[in-house]
This record gives C-alpha cells, sequence and structure tokens, in this order.
C-alpha cells in the first residue's frame, strides 16, 4: 500500500512536470516547440501553423487532465508526506562488525577472493550498491583504541575510556546502549560473534562493567537483559567451576537460560536443529576456533549463525536490531598470521553476503558493515626475498595454510629447535626458511627486542621471517590507529560518506530507527 501510494506520488509530480511546459506562456510554448514536443515525427520548427487547431484541443485536454491531477496532489498530498516518512525509517538493523579489520586485512581478503577464489567479496559488492565512508575511532582517553571503548562508542555514540563497557568515565554510571533503546521499543535483540559472547564487543550492547574483564557479570546482564539471539564463545562464563567453567558464584547459567526459555545449542547441528524462539548457541568453552582450524560439524560458520540469527529474530513483526561480528580476525591479526587473518576475514565477508541476502528481501533494514580498529599493523609489502620486482602477497602460501600459527606453534612446545621450525614450516606453507631465520624464530629474537609490542610467544618472530616470503608485513602486535572502511545501504544509509567518527555510527543507526 505504501509503495503504492509512492509511486502514485511520484506519477502526479512526473506528469505534472510534463506538463507545464505545454500549459507555460506562449513564449515558453515556442521554446517548447522547438526542442521538439509534441511530435513523434521530429521537432516542430518555428512559424509552422498547420496543426495549430488540432494543438488547441490537445491543450484544452490536458488542461482538464492535469487540474484533475492537482486536484489529486492537493487530496493526497498529505499521504505523500507520510510514504516519504515511512520510506526513510528502518525497521531493521544489522550491524556487522569485523573486529580488526583495518583496510590490509579487508585488501588481502579482495585480492585472495578474487585470485583465489574468483569471485568479488560480498563487501564489494555493498560498496558499489551501497554507501562507503572512512572511520575514525579515537576515545575519551587514547589515540589507540581497544574493542570495548570502539563498541561502547559505537553502542551509545559516547566517547569512552579505555576497558570500560558502556560505562561513564567514573565507573559507575551506566550509559544507555541503542540496544536498549530499542528493546524499550520491543524489537527484537541479537548478539553473534565468533570471539566470546562475552567479549567486549558483544557486551558493550547489553551489558555495563567498568572493566571488560568481568566476563562473569557480563553473561549474567546478557541474559538478564533477554537479549532474543545470544551465540559464540567463551561458554566458560556460563558454567561453575564445578561444571569446567570459570564462575566463582557457583551458579549455572546454561540451566538457568532454559528455564528462561532459551533453548542452548552447543554445536553446529543443534544449532540447525533449533527452533526458532529464544536461542542461546555456545560452541567453545573459550573462543570459537579461527576458521582455519574450524571443525565444520562442532562449531557452525559466522555465516551459519547469521542466517539463523535472521531467521529467528524477523519473526518479530515490529522489527529487530542484530549486531554480529568477526571476532578473530583481530585474534589473527594480533598473532601476526596471515592466513588466518585472511581466512577469518573472508568468512565475516560470507555473513555480510548472508545480511545483504537478507536485505534484498527486507529493504526496511539498515544494513552497516565495518570495523572497530585495525589490529597489527598489517601491510602487504611488495619485494620477495630474491628480487626488486613488486610481486606482493604469496597467494600460495596462503592458500596452502590449514592451520593457524598458534596451532603450529602450540605444538613446538617450550623450546623449539631450529630444525623442528624449519621442517614444519615447509610443512604447513611450502616455505623453505633459512638456518639463520629459524634460528631467530628459535631465539624468538622479534619478542626479545619489542616485547609490549610483540608479546606473544614465537608468533611474531615467525611472522617476521616469514615477511618476504608471505609479502605481509606487521608493525606490531597490538591495534593501531588506522581509518577503517564503513559500507551501508538501506533507509537511513544515506547519512553514510566522508569522514566519520566511530560515535555518528549510534547516530546514524538511532536516526534510522527513529528513536529519541
Ligand atoms: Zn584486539
Amino acid at each position: 500500500m505504501t509503495d503504492l501510494t509512492i509511486k502514485f506520488c511520484s506519477q502526479i509530480v512526473l506528469t505534472s512536470r510534463r506538463l507545464i511546459p505545454i500549459l507555460d506562456p506562449p513564449n515558453q510554448g515556442i521554446r517548447a516547440r522547438q526542442k521538439g514536443f509534441f511530435t513523434s515525427q521530429g521537432p516542430i520548427q518555428p512559424g509552422f501553423h498547420g496543426h495549430h487547431r488540432k494543438e488547441e484541443k490537445m491543450k484544452n485536454r490536458l488542461f482538464r487532465l492535469f487540474t484533475l491531477l492537482f486536484a489529486a496532489a492537493v487530496l493526497f498530498l498529505p499521504l505523500c508526506g507520510q510514504a516519504a516518512q515511512t520510506r526513510i525509517q528502518a525497521k531493521n538493523v544489522i550491524l556487522l562488525i569485523g573486529d580488526g579489520m583495518g583496510p590490509s586485512q579487508f585488501g588481502a581478503a579482495w585480492i585472495y577472493s578474487n585470485r583465489v577464489l574468483s569471485r568479488d567479496l560480498r563487501m564489494s559488492e555493498l560498496m558499489k550498491k551501497g554507501r562507503t565512508a572512512y572511520l575514525v575511532n579515537d576515545t575519551a582517553d587514547a589515540i589507540v583504541t581497544e574493542s570495548a571503548a570502539a563498541a561502547g562508542q559505537i553502542a551509545t555514540g559516547q566517547r569512552m575510556t579505555a576497558r570500560a563497557l558502556s560505562m561513564a568515565a567514573d565507573g559507575k554510571t551506566p550509559i544507555k546502549t541503542i540496544m536498549e533503546m530499542v528493546k524499550e521499543k520491543k524489537l527484537a535483540t541479537g548478539l553473534v560473534t565468533t570471539s566470546g559472547i562475552t567479549d567486549a564487543t558483544p557486551a558493550a550492547f547489553a551489558a555495563h562493567v567498568a572493566h571488560r574483564s568481568n566476563e562473569e557479570s557480563v553473561a549474567d546482564q546478557e541474559l538478564k537483559f533477554g537479549v532474543d539471539v545470544l551465540m559464540g564463545g567463551r561458554k566458560q562464563f556460563f558454567l561453575p567451576e564445578s561444571a569446567g567453567g570459570k564462575r566463582k558464584d557457583g551458579r549455572n547459567l546454561l540451566e538457568e537460560a532454559q528455564k528462561m526459555g532459551y533453548t542452548v545449542a552447543g554445536t553446529a547441528e543443534e544449532l540447525k536443529a533449533a527452533p526458532t524462539g529464544k536461542l542461546l548457541g555456545l560452541f567453545n568453552m573459550g573462543n570459537m576456533s579461527f576458521e582455519i582450524d574450524r571443525a565444520a560439524t562442532q562449531e557452525p560458520s559466522l555465516a551459519e549463525m547469521a542466517r539463523k540469527t535472521l531467521q529467528i529474530l524477523s519473526k518479530n513483526k515490529g522489527g529487530f536490531f542484530a549486531m554480529i561480528e568477526g571476532g578473530r580476525i583481530d585474534h589473527a591479526a594480533h598473532r601476526n598470521d596471515a592466513p588466518a587473518t585472511i581466512r577469518d576475514t573472508l568468512a565475516f565477508d560470507e555473513a555480510v553476503g548472508v545480511a545483504m541476502d537478507f536485505v534484498n528481501k527486507n529493504p526496511a533494514t539498515l544494513l552497516i558493515v565495518t570495523a572497530d580498529h585495525e589490529t597489527g599493523g598489517m601491510a602487504l609489502i611488495g619485494h620477495s626475498k630474491e628480487s626488486k620486482e613488486y610481486i606482493g602477497i604469496n597467494l600460495k602460501a596462503i592458500e596452502k595454510a590449514t592451520a593457524s600459527f598458534e596451532v603450529m606453534v602450540g605444538k613446538w612446545g617450550k623450546k623449539p629447535t631450529p630444525e623442528m621450525i624449519k621442517e614444519d614450516v615447509k610443512q604447513s606453507l611450502g616455505i623453505d626458511l633459512t638456518d639463520d631465520e629459524a634460528r631467530t624464530v628459535a631465539d624468538d629474537a622479534i619478542k626479545k627486542l619489542d616485547p609490549y609490542n610483540y608479546g606473544y610467544n614465537y608468533l611474531h618472530s615467525l611472522g617476521f621471517v616469514l615477511r618476504p616470503y608471505l609479502r605481509v608485513g606487521w608493525g606490531s602486535q597490538t591495534h593501531t590507529a588506522s581509518p577503517l572502511f564503513l559500507f551501508g545501504s538501506g533507509p537511513g544509509s544515506e547519512k553514510i560518506g566522508g569522514l566519520l567518527h566511530n560515535t555518528e555510527v549510534f547516530t546514524i543507526m538511532k536516526a534510522a530507527l527513529r528513536l529519541k
């Protein structure tokens, strides 16, 4: 009905525009004739009077038609206004956050997708169809943000201090989040991540704690909030120590959740079978696996979780808000692991595709895809060890990798030998390290040089020696202040463009949903 009204209103405007030159004073009429109106056999030349009578008759008819349309326009004008308003209001918001996904993570995934998988990223499709902006993310007390402050700024629109979750600088005053606002309006809500569901990004939307490490409280608050769909890892914060969890209060939140009406799923199969009511999916005691290590029967992909989430939340007639996070892009980049970073970015892109397909069928949805910060200072460098020719990223080695560096290094034990390292790197990546390079890793030279920027055992030394082989370099293990991308489509996305601060993401979502 709304679409019909919009079409009708547009038609009135279009028809009126076509008629105005015809009914204009004589001079303009001549100009219109000079431009070729009234004839399908080419423009009528000035001074041509053969069709004068016919023209007069037509003018009269058109005048009557115009009067009729004008009257209809006056009658329908209030409705047109309403229709325009309905059009810009979003019913649903889907916010996808690639944690740690800076321009190079995006670029590496784009190259891999196009050249190895022979398909473009869904994110590039969204860039073409929708709108794109650069995003900056400094906080109340830092130039380089971490995930808690970044997510808090997106969730509340206010600058946050480090490690607090949607809490004022005093550490006591909660700041209302977009999800609390939509909940009051009876919208359904969902939080999904491949990291822990109690980790900073999802937590900032539904919980308030002075320090993000208080994950026991976050788990409790997320359930009390009544988030309709909660999915991710870190089941340990829902279970008491007696059941292998980390809760010191002895509570079993899985049992409590079931009593609250949640279906609890623990595997990909259980997720598939889950009904479309409230859902708590916890697929790992710790974070969910890196995409490169994931066993598909045990843990669902981010895309599978996204699909189920949208299926459940869209049952709510009043609309929904969903935050879906590719949480482990960040973790792979912290470990300077290029293959795992790229695979998790691709898994995130697949989830973006699920959201885009949903939006195609449900156009009253504001879709926003962005990142909270860049991680690692990832650089797609040019030269190999052999030549000064620009060659770029080693897609063959990235494609060959079948395990994360974390899994690889985990097998080395406490004192790996250079021989062991050489053999493993050859087997995993098809790369022949020199003796010196293998010794650099065995000595963990990079960590020794700069332990605050390179804190993980062996991983950064490995990342460093692999740099000219993979043609991926890392400036640090930390987050960086690199500007980010933000892509969006749907009602409210017209405000996306230029350079935005991440606090403005909140403003855009709030305006799209007409929240006060
Ligand atoms: Zn991080």
